[in-house]
């Protein structure tokens, strides 16, 4: 015998299997199908304990960084030789700061307005070297100098009041005597 379905009785059935699948569809987002939660892990964390109280740490222990030392130790360097990792980071960063220094200063000699200030104490200097001068010569500058110098008075870099004209040899005696007063290399 064939069912003979009307179409009232078509839409009837369609709409109760929506109707289903709806109610599948949010008993499955509020998590009614979804596997219940691992476990945590006891197995581990008995042993993670375990290797605590027998003194294993998680870090292997190698021997420390400093040549000839016999310490074992989990970090680079024993406590003993521990001021060592402080030392070279203290050095890594004075080696980052030169290098931020001199490039910053290489910019700083081809911006125009150094060029700028530059022609200016060459204009107030009449081109000729102030020192010379003071010898009672005549004598071309070749270079402004930074009567305090630039790496230490970094602010003082466009301050016409801080810059003098030069000759070669003048200039090398400046920088002498910088490097006994400041330390150090000198920029200018
Ligand atoms: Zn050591
Ligand atoms: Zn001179």
């Amino acid at each position: 015998m064939s069912i003979d379905w009307s179409p009232v009785e078509i839409i009837s059935h369609e709409s109760l299997f929506w109707a289903a699948f709806s109610l599948f569809r949010s008993a499955a987002s509020q998590g009614v199908n979804r596997p219940p939660p691992a476990e945590p892990d006891r197995c581990g964390a008995v042993s993670a304990i375990t290797r605590r109280c027998l003194g294993m740490t998680s870090k292997p222990r190698r021997p420390c960084g400093k040549i000839g030392c016999r310490n074992l130790t989990t970090e680079r360097y024993c406590e003993e030789h521990a001021y060592l990792a402080e030392q070279q980071r203290k050095e890594r960063h004075r080696l980052y700061d030169e290098q931020h220094r001199d490039k910053r200063t290489a910019a700083f000699y081809k911006s125009v307005a150094w060029e700028r200030v530059r022609q200016q104490a060459l204009i107030r200097d009449h081109g000729l070297c102030q020192d010379c001068l003071l010898e009672q010569r005549i004598t071309p500058a070749d270079v402004v100098d930074h009567i305090k110098p630039l790496r230490l008075f970094w602010h003082l870099r466009l301050t016409l009041s801080n810059l003098r004209s030069l000759c070669n040899r003048h200039h090398a005696i400046k920088t002498q005597e910088d490097k006994r007063r400041y330390g150090g290399k000198e920029n200018g």
